[in-house]
């Protein structure tokens, strides 16, 4: 073995791939769970043959070029279009903010320079000062009402942290229109794979130089490739947790888990479209997916439909761990951690839960592609 990636995820995938290509190295993956491909997995319901996202749904999409072409060589994808409803006081309405949303919240006729004057003049509140926390964001960008009804208590649920202790990236991460364009994504590639991400991910690792071993757990010393037996004796690739690498010596970080409840029901289509939200307290879940409608260019024929209820909530010790918090507590304590990392001879923290950050499966990919340039070429004596 050349080279030992813990974990199995997009990132970790990404950088064997390299690495077997590219370097003709021989690389070994390890994961802890019993399958590849991390929390982008995807499985068939077997009563149904309707696929399913294990870890909550994932759409793929992306403007970088390179990410773009990185990708189709493994998997083609549908024309897929993310578009996403809100339930909010017994009423639906088209998430994320646009034209309809205003429209139909304020039973009114709005053109685009009405609702941004409307919102201009509501966001005026804030006094011109610029926004430090999602609440002043949110405001900033679709004035309190809509902030409310739509943003406050779903985030609520979703962070059971106070608003105000959140970052103002996380809601500038959906995009407000003043048109009727409802896409959830703004990027130029979307879709999902042409066969599924199992397939998709399962292509990535397969060459005769990577070897996949599942069920190990890195911080299990009863198994042969465990830390204290591997580091500094082959360079490492991490994307599990920073801090448990660390065994959580500076307090371990906060992260959000969710709890998935998967269903099938008994109708042929149970809401009509792939996400609904639920932007009120009265629902304890966020919201509900339903996975036949992310293919319907599949001939699924069941008369079921399954279903997933995501509800979320704070990562205990033994939860995975899916998003990070990020308070300000957090992000001190990631400054100590990475420090840390400086002293691990050749192990490379990457990935979401490597580097304690938010990444899209594009970004995860993008960043695996360019630290595998900038770092594991180099550790091999490998020119760029
Ligand atoms: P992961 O996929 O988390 O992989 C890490 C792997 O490391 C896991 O398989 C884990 O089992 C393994 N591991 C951890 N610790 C150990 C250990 N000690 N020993 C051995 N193995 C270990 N992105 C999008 O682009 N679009 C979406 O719609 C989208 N939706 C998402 C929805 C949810 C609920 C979540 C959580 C994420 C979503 N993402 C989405 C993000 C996407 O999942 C990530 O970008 C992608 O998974 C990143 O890959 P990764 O390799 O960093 O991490
Ligand atoms: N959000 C919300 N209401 C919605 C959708 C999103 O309040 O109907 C907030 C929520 O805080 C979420 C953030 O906007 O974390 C970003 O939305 P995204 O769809 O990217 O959510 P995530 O990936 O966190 O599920």
């Amino acid at each position: 073995m050349d080279l030992l990636v813990v974990g199995s995820g997009l990132f970790g995938l990404t950088i064997a791939e390299r690495a077997a290509t590219q370097l003709g190295l021989k690389v070994t993956i390890i994961d802890r769970r019993d399958h590849l491909g991390g929390n982008a997995y995807s499985q068939v319901e077997p009563e149904t043959g309707i696929e399913y996202h294990r870890y909550g749904a994932h759409l793929f999409h992306t403007s970088n070029e390179v990410v773009w072409d990185y990708v189709n060589q493994f998997t083609s994808f549908t024309d897929y279009v993310h578009r996403v409803y809100t339930t909010h006081r017994g009423e639906v309405f088209p998430m994320p903010v646009n034209l309809g949303t205003i429209n139909q919240f304020f039973r009114s006729a709005y053109g685009p320079d009405q609702a941004r004057a409307l919102i201009a003049e509501q966001a005026a509140e804030l006094g011109g000062k610029e926004p430090t926390n999602f609440v002043e964001k949110g405001i900033s960008l679709i004035g309190r009402p809509l902030y409310e009804a739509f943003f406050m208590n779903y985030t609520a649920k979703q962070w059971q942290t106070d608003p105000a202790e959140l970052g103002p990236e996380i809601i500038s991460r959906l995009p407000v229109r003043f048109t009727y364009d409802n896409r959830y994504f703004s990027d130029k590639y979307e879709g999902l794979p042409t066969d599924g991400y199992g397939p998709w991910l399962e292509r990535m690792a397969d060459h005769p130089n990577i070897e996949v071993v599942l069920g190990t757990d890195f911080f299990d010393e009863s198994q042969p490739l465990h830390k204290a037996a591997t580091v500094g004796q082959v360079p490492v690739i991490f994307t599990g947790p920073i801090d448990r690498y660390f065994a959580d010596q500076l307090g371990a970080l906060s992260w959000r888990t969710l709890d998935f409840e998967l269903e099938v029901a008994a109708t042929p289509d149970f809401q009509g479209t792939p996400v609904m939200n639920y932007s009120d307290l009265d629902v304890p879940y966020t919201r509900i997916h339903e996975f036949r409608h992310f293919h319907p260019e599949r001939a699924y024929t069941s008369p079921k439909t399954v279903i997933m209820k995501e509800y979320s909530r704070f990562a205990g010790p033994g939860d995975e761990p899916y998003y990070p918090v990020n308070t300000a507590q957090d992000r001190e304590k990631l400054l100590g951690y990475r420090d840390l990392t400086e002293a691990e001879p050749q192990v490379l923290f990457g990935g979401r839960l490597g580097t304690y950050q938010y990444l899209d499966m594009h970004m995860a990919i993008a960043s695996a592609l360019s630290r595998f340039d900038s770092v594991v070429r180099p550790w091999f004596g490998a020119a760029n």
